[in-house]
């Protein structure tokens, strides 16, 4: 079996579903679990839905929710013209997901306030809806296709809006449930993203998490390959709508993709890669407008060349800067800080130290507020929100002579805050002002990738 996973963009209207109904089509023999997205920025006006309704602006919601409808039962005409039966029900599941939508926006208004079990809900309609139009349009083509509920196997903890998945209970569940479903079935397709607690309440696996959804199955169901379809020829030497001149890279090791997926590289949720690596499963990254492209592979590490592979960004990081004399000299004050950050369950990426100072990155998505008020007690603490951060990713790139010199010579002009090479030596990450980003991650990547290879 196979996971074939399609992302937002790679379903975004009829053309691009017929593509990947084709693509599918020529996959049958290997048995693939279709896992799909909402269809593109579907995801993002359902935000806008649950905001509207937590604002208590009713008609706004409403006129919102019209064009969530409107868009799937076009997109439902579009696909399936020539099949009254097949292209009734997916327009009977539209309305029926949409009416039910529309009375719990309701409610919400109603209420005027949006617990994240409610948001959990309203933003995991958007897989529901596509996976349901394109499971009838798979079987309008003649692929008989079985419809899987994403909840059913993919199990997480009560975080609604990210849910921590329980591996073990995924493990268990899956198999059961794909195999019952592929009988008297070519194929079988699920949704990505959504998930569910083990008593079954709804929750989501956090933004771009279809990616994390398909690895997951795949690990579950021992899949020989989890293939991860988007909109770029697979993964690059930079993100290319900041750079470029980025190339596509053919291979790489899971190592380099989980840092490259972790410091920024959106192609890949941060955490796809790890379910993968369990089960030692190559993912491979391959774009749906070009079918017949090689795309990129993400295998074991043995099978990888040393040397720099992309340049990798986030722009939008906080650091946080402690500083207090009880440092010096003694011991036990990281472990206080860092017990902080546990029990705010805020995740660390960068971390540097000096006499009196210790400065962490942290993703701005988190909310820190709990963490720099414990921190207050006995330390000075300074939020800066101005920056942004940098990597350097590839496969032992601590023994490439002068890479250091290499990577920062381009950037004489320019402030650099914090610099952490990690200990798996496969990644040099630093700070910089964040108005300076998009010109030092083009320099670094013209000077790593275009002159020093030329
Ligand atoms: P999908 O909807 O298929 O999940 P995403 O938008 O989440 O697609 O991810 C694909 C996008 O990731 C690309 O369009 C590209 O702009 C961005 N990206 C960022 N870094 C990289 C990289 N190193 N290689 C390829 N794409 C990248
Ligand atoms: N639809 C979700 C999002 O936009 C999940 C995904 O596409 O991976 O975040
Ligand atoms: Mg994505």
């Amino acid at each position: 079996m196979i996971v074939m996973k399609f992302g937002g963009t790679s379903v975004a209207n009829s053309d691009a579903v017929t593509r990947v109904i084709s693509t599918v089509r020529g996959r049958l023999d290997e048995k693939p679990v279709v896992v799909v997205s909402a269809l593109s920025k579907v995801t993002d006006l359902l935000y806008k839905i649950s905001d509207e309704a937590a604002r208590r602006n009713r008609s706004g919601a409403m006129e919102l929710l019209g064009q969530l409808r409107s868009r799937h039962l076009d997109l439902a005409g579009e696909l399936m013209p020539d099949d009254p039966v097949q292209c009734g029900t997916a327009k009977e599941k539209v309305n029926e997901i949409c009416d039910a939508l529309t009375s719990f926006v309701d409610a919400v208004c109603a209420v005027g306030e949006l617990s994240p079990r409610s948001k959990a809900i309203i933003i995991s309609n958007g897989e529901y809806l596509s996976s349901n139009v394109i499971c009838c349009a798979m079987n309008a083509s003649g692929i008989r296709t079985n419809y899987i509920d994403a909840r059913r196997m993919i199990v997480t903890d009560d975080n609604y809006l990210k849910g921590d998945p329980d591996m073990d209970a995924i493990s268990s569940r899956a198999p059961g449930v794909v195999l019952g479903a592929y009988e008297y079935a070519d194929a079988v397709i699920t949704q990505g993203f959504v998930s569910a607690t083990a008593e079954g309440e709804p929750t989501v696996l956090g933004r771009g998490g279809s990616d994390y959804s398909a690895s997951l199955i795949g690990m579950a169901i021992d899949a020989t390959r989890i293939e991860i379809w988007t909109d770029v020829d697979g993964v690059r030497t930079a993100d290319p709508r900041r750079v470029e001149n980025t190339k596509c890279l053919d291979k790489i090791s899971f190592e380099e993709a989980a840092e490259m997926a972790h410091f920024g590289a959106k192609v890949l949720h941060p955490l796809t890669i790890e379910p993968a690596v369990r089960k030692n499963i190559p993912i491979y990254v391959l774009n749906s407008m070009n079918p017949e492209g090689k795309g990129t592979a993400i295998l074991q590490s043995s099978f990888i060349e040393d040397g720099v592979k992309s340049v990798s960004c986030k722009e939008n990081i906080l650091v946080i800067n402690i500083f207090s004399t009880k440092m010096i000299n003694t011991s036990g004050f990281l472990k206080k800080v860092f017990a902080i950050f546990s029990e705010f369950k805020v995740s660390v990426d960068l971390i540097s130290t000096s006499e009196a100072n210790i400065s962490v990155t942290v993703d701005a998505t988190q909310d820190i507020t709990g963490v720099v008020s414990a921190l207050s007690e006995f330390a000075d603490v300074y939020v800066d929100s101005d920056k942004s951060q940098v990597s350097v990713i590839g496969k032992n790139i601590v023994n490439l002579k002068g890479l250091l010199e290499q990577t920062f010579a381009p950037l004489r002009d320019c402030k650099i805050y914090m610099i952490s090479q990690g200990a798996s030596y496969v990644n040099i990450s630093f700070v910089v002002d964040r108005d300076t980003l998009t010109d030092v991650v083009r320099q670094i990547h013209k000077y790593l990738f275009e002159v020093r290879q030329s």
